[in-house]
C-alpha cells in the first residue's frame, strides 16, 4: 500500500470494527467481532500493490499499480454487470466517508474494488 494512505486504512479498519462492535452490542469480546466480521468475509482481501494494466483501460494502469486500491472478498463481489455484491452498505459509506471511492458505480461494476482516487 502507499505509504501516505496507512493512517487512512487505520482509521476505515477502526471504524469498521467499531461498527461491528456497536451492532453486536452489549460488550463483546475481541473473538467475537473478528467472528461477526468473518462472517460477513470482511476480512478477505484480494489485495492492495500490483504492477499491471487497469482491466476496464489496458492501455492505463491499474490503480492497484500505485499501491492506492484494494480488492476485498473477490468471489462474491465480482467484476462483471449485472452489480453482484455481498460487501455491505454500511461498510462502502465508511470507506466514502474516510475519502475512498468503490467500484460499485463503473461502467462494468467491480464491488470488490476501494480507491483513493477520484475520476479514475
Ligand atoms: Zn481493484
Amino acid at each position: 500500500m502507499h505509504h501516505l494512505l496507512i493512517d487512512s486504512f487505520h482509521t476505515v479498519l477502526n471504524q469498521v470494527w467499531a461498527y461491528a462492535l456497536n451492532a453486536i452490542g452489549g460488550n463483546p469480546t475481541d473473538d467475537a467481532i473478528r467472528a461477526w466480521l468473518q462472517n460477513l468475509r470482511l476480512d478477505i482481501t484480494a489485495g492492495c500493490f500490483n504492477y499491471r494494466p487497469s482491466t476496464g483501460d489496458p492501455t492505463k494502469l491499474s490503480l492497484h499499480s500505485y499501491g492506492i486500491a484494494l480488492d476485498w472478498d473477490p468471489l462474491h463481489n465480482p467484476h462483471q454487470r449485472p452489480l453482484t455484491k455481498t460487501l455491505p452498505d454500511w461498510w462502502y459509506m465508511i470507506w466514502a466517508r474516510n475519502g475512498w471511492r468503490d467500484g460499485r458505480h463503473f461502467p462494468t461494476p467491480d464491488p470488490m474494488h476501494v480507491q483513493f482516487a477520484t475520476g479514475a
